[in-house]
């Protein structure tokens, strides 16, 4: 048995076979045509024995096996496809096929393959996560980015902080908004970082508190599934902070997350959430590259000293109890906070000192991961 397919904005558009079989086959074959004609190509993937042998009414046992192999036929020709466009379809980064989880409906099993697609030919999805808000999981996430950009990578970064989608401001482009192609929602680009925030949908900020609940995953998820990034080297996600529906919303949808960044603040009573946020990443097995101690003693703009004004070391404490990496203090710095007011990232205007040295070798530890990620998949 053999298949044909003619695609059109990734639907299939004709589909047409051939088989040298009995009537079964020719049965199962011109059904599986059927079933697949106008279906995505990811939707196409999913094409089972059980739904031809439904559609067809049913058949005897012994040429049960015709409608798997035209579901199989059907699929193979799908990824043959992919291979041909060089783009992989429902495989993660490490080129694994995802997998259709235990308890999870094929409504939700087809969601993540969408998304595995779109987001496949992204070799690191970092998220940042963060006990609560107001710690500086945005503030991290941008200059994350931009050091990485100028480190010569393809970067994205893509702001999902449904409560304050704030990545806009920090960089001056509050005035963006979103444009469609036949491909999905293009991100917006600056200096060749390319940015996609929930923020560029809403009309203003305050439009975030009318999501309640349900709606909001809805359109964390429909957001996700949207966004055309092409190739990239590191996609940088600031998620929603806590360890609510929102922020596992984005990290189940992600399957082949590379690992997450958790930003605290150095009080103790911050390691609580720190702990929960550790605890979270594990349960979902994600890896955690490390924890940031951010505002974690003051720069004194005027001799460039560090004072500790608050109690420190919540963070390295935690980490080390719970044996996952400590990345560094990024001390409170007045620039910080002055570059994000004026829509720049700090690392590239205005940043010095202590504060910047941090960045940096945060950054390097990421830069590192790429490294390792690659000796990987050259195994
Ligand atoms: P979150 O994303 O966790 O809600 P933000 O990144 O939005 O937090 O940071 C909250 C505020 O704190 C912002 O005004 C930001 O500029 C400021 N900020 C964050 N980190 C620092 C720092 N190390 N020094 C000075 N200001 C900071």
């Amino acid at each position: 048995m053999e298949f044909w397919l003619r695609i059109d904005d990734g639907k299939l558009a004709g589909i047409s076979f051939i088989t040298d079989g009995c009537g079964s086959s020719l049965a199962c074959g011109s059904m599986a045509t059927v079933l697949a004609a106008g279906r995505t190509i990811e939707e196409a993937l999913i094409l089972e024995k059980d739904e031809i042998l439904e559609a067809l009414g049913g058949l005897p046992p012994e040429v049960e096996h015709c409608a798997e192999l035209a579901a199989n036929t059907v699929q193979a020709a799908c990824w043959d496809y992919f291979s041909s466009l060089d783009r992989p379809a429902g495989k993660n980064g490490n080129g694994e096929m995802s997998k259709r989880r235990e308890g999870e409906s094929e409504e939700q099993y087809l969601e993540r393959l969408q998304l595995t697609s779109r987001l496949g030919c992204i070799r690191n999805k970092i998220v940042v996560l963060s006990g609560k808000g107001g710690v500086g999981k945005s503030t991290v996430a941008v200059n994350i980015a931009v050091s990485l950009l100028s480190a010569g990578k393809k970067v994205g970064l893509l702001d999902v902080d449904i409560h304050g989608p704030s990545i806009p401001t920090m960089l001056g482009l509050e005035k963006e908004s979103i444009i469609g192609s036949s491909e999905g929602m293009l991100p917006v680009e600056q200096d060749g970082l390319k940015v996609m925030s929930l923020g560029f949908l809403l009309e203003s900020q305050d439009d975030a508190v009318i999501w309640r609940g349900p709606r909001k995953t809805g359109v964390i998820k429909q957001f996700l599934k949207d966004v055309a990034w092409g190739d990239l080297d590191y996609l940088i996600i600031d998620s929603p902070p806590g360890t609510g529906d929102e922020p596992l919303s984005v990290c189940q949808l992600i399957d082949d997350l590379t690992g997450a960044v958790v930003v605290t603040t150095p009080q103790k009573v911050a390691a609580v959430d720190v702990r929960k946020s550790i605890s979270f990443c594990r349960e979902l097995k994600i890896p955690v590259i490390g924890v940031i101690e951010n505002m974690s003693g003051f720069v004194c703009p005027g001799c460039g000293q560090v004072t500790r004004i608050l109690r420190s070391g919540g963070g390295r404490m935690v980490a080390d109890g719970m044996d996952v990496p400590f990345l560094g203090e990024i001390p409170m710095d007045p620039g910080i906070a002055e570059a994000s007011d004026l829509g720049r990232a700090f690392v590239k205007h205005l940043g010095q000192g202590p504060a910047l040295e941090k960045m940096k070798m945060i950054s390097e530890v990421l830069l590192n991961l790429d490294i390792e990620t690659k000796d990987q998949g050259a195994l």
